[in-house]
């Protein structure tokens, strides 16, 4: 993939989050692994995430430098750089404040699969909670990547949310469905008692609707929602 479908890519993953409950007046930032070499296209500071074009995004290397680009550096691109030195088969991460993950990251419970969408995250979903604040440095980010491990996202305690994925699309999908699916939990145990489903049940889920080629219709529906909104 060249850069510039990589750009398109990324400015629709920030205006798709930003639809889908992770917009937070300027917050948040969305980037993605240059193929094959120790760079970054990201999210500039400055901006909302609904307001990206691909034009906007800014390019980085491993330090946190920038190399290409107009606007500002966000102060926690530490998050990514240091994700992506550890996990080689990660090519996206996305770092936000949604409302309900995060409320959820503050209860300390353990998350459990009572939508469909829990199916993604039942296996492992750590909280981060070395600190509340900004991940301002590499230590922060090293520590971070070091909770997220080999999953697919990390809640950070009182601060938001980091997710990764092998494909703008994948990390920008599991992004949307880690806050429904914390959302489903928050509602149903402000309820009453939830039941979940098993281990097998939510691996065979995952398997069956969120891998490789599958998420592909998912990722154009929400691509066309954003297309809906700019013209109205
Ligand atoms: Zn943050």
């Amino acid at each position: 993939m060249n850069l510039n479908e990589l750009r398109e890519k990324v400015a629709y993953a920030c205006r798709i989050l930003a639809r889908e409950g992770h917009q937070d007046n300027i917050l948040g930032h969305v980037s993605a692994r240059v193929e094959n070499q120790e760079k970054i296209l990201i999210k500039p500071s400055g901006f909302g995430l609904e307001e990206i074009e691909a034009r906007d995004l800014i390019v980085c290397d491993f330090e946190g430098r920038k190399l290409e680009g107009e606007a500002g550096v966000h102060l926690e691109i530490f998050i990514h750089t240091e994700i992506y030195k550890v996990r080689p088969d990660v090519n996206c991460v996305i770092h936000t404040h949604p409302p309900f993950a995060t409320a959820f990251g503050s209860l300390g419970q353990t998350f459990r699969p009572i939508s469909y969408e829990g199916a993604i995250f039942s296996s492992r979903l750590p909280l981060f909670e070395s600190t509340t604040a900004l991940i301002r440095t590499p230590e922060l980010g090293a520590e971070l990547a070091k909770t997220l491990q080999d999953g697919r996202a990390v809640l950070m305690r009182n601060h938001g949310v980091t997710v990764v994925g092998s494909s703008v699309e994948e990390a920008t999908l599991f992004g949307v469905f880690l806050e429904k699916a914390v959302r489903a939990q928050l509602l149903a145990s402000a309820s009453g008692e939830p039941s979940w489903c098993s281990d097998d049940e939510a691996e065979a889920k995952f398997h069956l609707s969120y891998t490789g080629e599958r998420l592909r219709p998912m990722w154009d529906y929400f691509v066309r929602r954003v297309k809906r909104d700019a013209r109205i």
